[in-house]
């Protein structure tokens, strides 16, 4: 039994009198405990959709997610409240994803508060000041606001909730996309230890190929709301098989691996993926 396994996945979004949107068109892989798993492809492949659906913030159109062996559909209360301590994410956009009226004491709180509300106090107080000093910040940030921290810190306390109730699964959205490249390396690097210390799966979001070629063993590459091309990271980008991951790669190879956007300019010449 995989840790989490996605099968056949789709997603359309209705819009109103808009025509709808297939943003996820049967997307199916697994994650094994403690492994990465990352999806990449250009923005507006799915990627953060996939995601959503997984964390079960988006009920598939088709389809199904299992984690630990369950599928996360129709599940009780308790039982969606047990699930979300131990399936958890971080967004790209620390601040936008951490409350600005709240200390960080207070954020990384509340999933314990909300997941585990059976916790002593002091137990809970211990987790907290713990959970800080594994993402590298003292107990003086404590009662200190977002808006009180630099952008890498928001997302080390961003981290620090997601890991907090000791989750076997963590959906990484871009994490890094919005920090400097000085600060990127060393959230990776935490996000790395992380793993090894807590033995946490991710399912990494990126699109950017370099990142995922230094963080993450095996790859999935979406286009159009599919995976068209899977397996390790080293043996996919060595030899691509699909031509939209040899697009991908040899756009990424012609922009500055700074950059924060992958222009694929090939679009219109690629086929369209097969199921
Ligand atoms: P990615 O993460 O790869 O950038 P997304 O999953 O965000 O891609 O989006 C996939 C497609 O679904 C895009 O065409 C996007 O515009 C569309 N989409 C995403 N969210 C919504 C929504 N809430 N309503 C309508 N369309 C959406």
């Amino acid at each position: 039994m995989s840790l989490l396994e996605v099968t056949d996945l789709h997603h359309v979004f209705h819009r109103g009198g808009k025509p709808p949107v297939y943003a996820v068109n049967g997307v199916s892989f697994q994650v094994e405990a403690g492994e990465t798993l990352a999806l990449i492809g250009e923005s507006g492949s799915g990627k953060s959709t996939v995601g959503r659906l997984v964390l079960g913030l988006l009920t598939p159109t088709g389809g199904e997610v299992r984690f630990e062996g369950r599928s996360i559909a129709g599940l009780g209360r308790k039982e969606s409240r047990d699930l979300r301590a131990k399936l958890q994410v971080v967004f790209q956009e620390p601040y936008e994803s951490l409350n600005p009226r709240m200390r960080v004491g207070t954020i990384i709180e509340e999933p314990l508060r909300i997941h585990d509300p059976k916790m002593p106090a002091e137990q809970r107080r211990r987790r907290i000041v713990e959970t800080l000093a594994a993402v590298g910040l003292g107990e003086e940030f404590l009662d200190r606001y977002p808006r009180q921290l630099s952008g890498g810190q928001q997302q080390r306390v961003g981290i620090a909730r997601a890991v907090v109730t000791r989750p076997s699964l963590v959906v990484l959205d871009e994490p890094t996309s919005s920090l400097d490249v000085s600060v990127r390396a060393r959230t990776l690097q935490l996000l790395g230890e992380l793993q090894r210390d807590l033995g946490i799966g991710y399912v990494f979001i990126s699109h950017d190929i370099h990142t995922v070629s230094h963080f993450s063993r095996r790859v999935a590459v979406m286009y159009l709301g599919r995976v068209v091309e899977t397996g390790p990271t080293a043996e996919v980008l060595a030899n691509p098989r699909h031509p939209y991951t040899r697009a991908l790669l040899s756009a990424a190879l012609s922009v500055d691996p700074n950059s924060r956007r992958v222009h694929v300019p090939l679009r219109g010449e690629i086929p369209s993926p097969t199921r």
